[in-house]
């Protein structure tokens, strides 16, 4: 499809070069007309998240095969202005959010099914992180059948659809293990209030269940508030730590999203019988601790746990994101769009990528 392409111009677009602490700069893209089968998009915003400033100090991402930096950007949401030969069901002025990994070459099993977020071979590629330029640029081009289409009702919060993503298969993963029991998941606790842990708590409350979220702000900051009007409980595990809040209390889920490994082993001991843990967030410190293993293994055992990873999402699961988005525009009218708490342009992304205190989502606005 890509020689079909033909060359239309240039767009502003970030690049970094992975590897390289601190190497974000502004540049430029060549614009592409897009060929058979492909939508030209206008990025309209991006969502940056934890990932993006890992990829930014140089920790993480890869540039594409033979090409020295990488357009960073993978939570995005764009508009169709170009439609390729023989695409069907989409029109200039649709608004599309591209999948962020794309299969591996050898095609394996998982890939094959269209199951990519379960890759066997690890040679996928991911939209801004590995393999295959982002979305902080003004324009590109796009295979239409990676892109999702997002109502126009949900132009303020579209950003929200990949992060919420993550959350859809995390829970679904979750619910897959709880099939086994027979008994429909009842409570769960959040660990961390960030975008993940806050999207979480209202995917949760959305099915019913009791939800503890828990962080480390006080009641009155902005977390707590969202937490709390979506009906989950908020804890202030700085004030009274989680061990004291709830001595017994056990959970059917646990649903890891603080990214802070010290954490997670203290929330895998509130697990209840049967129950399961998904971990969402990636740690990228050293942090050394004792635990009790022979406690923690006897529990895992004794009580049928289950401890699952959660990486990446499938269409599917970005379509259960629009879908729960559209819900909570008459069940928590204005509450997504209180996780969007700061707006940069594409000249001020290094802002967007500092994060603390009370910022919860930060979202980069490359055309209004
Ligand atoms: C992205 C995922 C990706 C993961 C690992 C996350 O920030 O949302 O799509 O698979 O990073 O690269």
């Amino acid at each position: 499809m890509t020689a079909e392409r033909k060359e239309v111009g240039e767009c502003r677009a970030l690049q970094v070069t992975p590897g390289t602490p601190h190497s974000l700069r502004l540049g430029t893209r060549p614009r592409f007309a897009p060929g058979a089968g492909e939508l030209g998009l206008r990025v309209i915003e991006v969502g940056i998240c934890g990932t993006d400033a890992e990829i930014e100090a140089g920790l993480y991402g890869e540039a594409p095969p033979g090409e020295d930096y990488l357009v960073p950007g993978h939570e995005s949401l764009t508009e169709v202005v170009e439609v390729g030969a023989g695409v069907t069901g989409f029109t200039p002025g649709d608004l599309v959010v591209p999948i962020v990994r794309r299969p591996c070459p050898e095609l394996c099993d998982p890939c094959g099914r269209g199951r990519w977020d379960m890759c066997l071979t690890g040679h996928y590629a991911e939209r801004g992180i590995s393999r295959l330029h982002g979305m902080l640029r003004e324009h590109l081009v796009d295979a239409a059948a990676s892109c999702v289409p997002v109502p126009g009702v949900l132009r303020d919060v579209g950003v929200l659809v990949e992060p919420l993503s993550i959350v859809e298969k995390a829970i679904a993963e979750a619910a897959l293990v709880q099939q086994r029991t027979g008994v429909a998941l009842r409570t769960a606790l959040v660990t961390g209030a960030g975008p993940i842990g806050l999207l979480a708590a209202m995917v949760l409350r959305g099915r019913g269940l009791d939800v503890t979220v828990l962080d480390q702000r006080p009641p009155e900051s902005p977390k707590a508030r969202i937490a709390e009007a979506c009906g989950a409980r908020y804890l202030d595990d700085a004030k009274t730590p989680l061990e004291e809040a709830w001595p017994g209390t056990a959970f059917d889920l646990v649903l890891e999203a603080s990214g802070y490994a010290p954490l997670v082993f203290r929330a895998l001991r509130r697990l209840g019988r049967n129950g399961a843990m998904v971990l969402t967030g990636v740690t990228a410190g050293h942090h050394s601790l004792t635990i009790d293993a022979d406690a923690l293994n006897q529990e895992l055992v004794l009580e049928n746990q289950v401890l699952i990873g959660s990486v990446n999402a499938a269409r599917g699961h970005y379509e259960a994101a629009v879908r729960d988005l559209l819900l909570w525009q008459s069940r928590w009218a204005g509450l997504a769009e209180q996780l969007i708490t700061a707006r940069y342009g594409l000249a001020d992304t290094a802002k967007a990528l500092q994060k603390g205190g009370d910022a919860i989502k930060s979202v980069v606005v490359v055309a209004a």
